[in-house]
């Protein structure tokens, strides 16, 4: 098998035992960031932040302390100009939150300095679901990814405040009874089923828990339509000895860019792009075909180049020198085609197999299968593992949402759901800010 950078796991073989599963259809409210005034209450403690001894200075510490309704535990938040879910955080001096130093270690003391729009004072809002309350978040430095939560977890009042490794303990939780949205607006933010909170965000602690490189990670499918600026070039493996026409190859190719954009359509809210993702379509290319015979090939046009046995793991493949997967930083000056015909995703199609794989470099799927569906509304091994091309996982071992289908839970759903497009969403939330988004 090939090198999996991160997970690409052989999904089962699913089964026509797959019921209807309807997609609700709700029209998302997009909701635009606004400025608010909150006190920040912890939830271990139930303290405040507060601006210890209403210090105006730069420099002056921040801690918590019993709530009292006073000016200096009053915070306003302000959201960053691009940077729909990050705001400054300031205080009752009209200076803001800031991790001193600009550290990035755990346990860096939290401190008020003049306002300058760097990225130790800039704070993402991370809803943390709690039972039985709402407007409960992570207050995430955008620099180093920390939480601010009370120095050791100190639910004391006095305690003061640093940053430590996120998580949804209650001493790193802080609700904001202030917290808003105007309602209106483009753009869109985080704003899932309210019922799908908690599902969500166990899935993304899961990921953190389980991924390696989860943020370093840079040759998710966001990472290569970002760096095309907007479309994917695909390679097909024709991993079988059957022949295929022309006219096939352009139902193959009008089939991906049907199923792609299954996907890419969760990223939309009434025909706008969400929460900064840059593109309301995003073309499917194909731009080379890998066989082992170029006879089995019933086209004569130059409309797409073809590798001929080029064989790797076993399979036909487009030349290494045009793959993204070969050539993370972009470099296709070897390829015979030139930068244009280079490929992002494989689309490897393998006689006799069932079930699939998928991964940064693309797809696997039987070539039965997928040519036999070229006209099915959902060809659903296909698109779950395009799920794992975006970086989502697969749920063989729990379930976050029990009794409810996904595409991503192989086997339970043939579409993609509800909770399938706001785990892609999640990810796009957690990634964008590497795009300045
Ligand atoms: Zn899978």
């Amino acid at each position: 098998m090939r090198r999996f950078p991160f997970r690409a796991v052989l999904a089962g073989v699913l089964t026509a035992a797959v019921g209807p599963f309807a997609l609700a259809v709700v029209a998302s409210p997009a909701q635009a960031a606004v400025t608010f005034s909150s006190a920040a209450v912890n939830r271990n403690g139930g303290n405040c932040v507060d601006l210890y001894n209403n210090d105006t200075s730069d420099g002056a510490r921040l801690v918590q302390w019993s709530c009292h309704g006073g000016a200096n535990q009053n915070l306003t938040f302000t959201p960053v100009s691009g940077a729909s879910d990050q705001y400054t955080v300031r205080t009752s001096a009209g200076k803001c939150l800031d991790v001193n130093g600009a550290s990035t270690a755990d346990n860096a003391v939290i401190i008020q300095w003049s306002c300058h729009n760097g990225n130790n004072q800039r704070v993402r809002l991370v809803a943390v679901s709690v039972s039985g309350t709402d407007k409960t978040f992570n207050l995430q430095v955008v620099h180093s990814g920390k939480c601010v939560v009370p120095a050791g977890g100190s639910s004391a009042s006095g305690a003061d405040l640093v940053q430590l490794p996120c998580d949804s303990t209650p001493a790193r939780v802080w609700r904001l009874a202030g917290f808003t949205t105007d309602g209106g607006g483009s753009g869109g933010t985080w704003n899932p089923p309210a019922r799908l909170v908690d599902p969500l965000n166990r899935v993304w602690s899961h990921y953190e828990q389980t991924y390696g490189n989860l943020y370093g990670f840079r040759n998710y499918g966001w990472d290569q339509i970002m760096a095309n600026g907007g479309y994917v070039n695909y390679c097909v493996r024709w991993d079988s000895a059957a022949s295929v026409s022309a006219s096939q190859r352009d139902q193959i190719h009008a089939a991906l860019q049907r199923q792609f954009k299954k996907w890419m359509d969760q990223m939309l809210d009434n025909g706008q792009a969400w929460n900064n993702w840059p593109y309301t379509n995003v073309p499917v290319r194909v731009v080379g075909w890998a066989v082992r015979n170029r006879a089995q090939l019933q086209w004569s046009d130059s409309s797409v180049d073809v590798y001929v046995n080029n064989i790797n793991e076993n399979a036909p493949q487009c030349a290494p020198e045009c793959g993204r997967f070969f050539n993370q930083g972009g470099d296709y000056s070897r390829c015979p085609g030139g930068a244009s015909r280079h490929y992002d995703m494989s689309l490897w199609l393998t006689a006799g197999m069932s079930g699939g794989a998928g991964g940064d470099w693309g797809q696997r799927v039987g070539s039965e299968y997928f040519v036999g569906n070229l006209n099915s509304e959902n060809i659903h091994i296909y698109l779950h593992e395009v799920g794992h091309t975006f970086g989502l996982d697969d749920f063989y071992d729990w379930d976050p949402l029990p009794g409810e289908g996904f595409i991503m839970r192989a086997g339970s759903a043939s579409q993609i759901t509800e909770f399938d497009k706001w785990m892609f969403r999640d990810f796009w939330r957690h990634l964008k800010s590497r795009y300045g988004r």
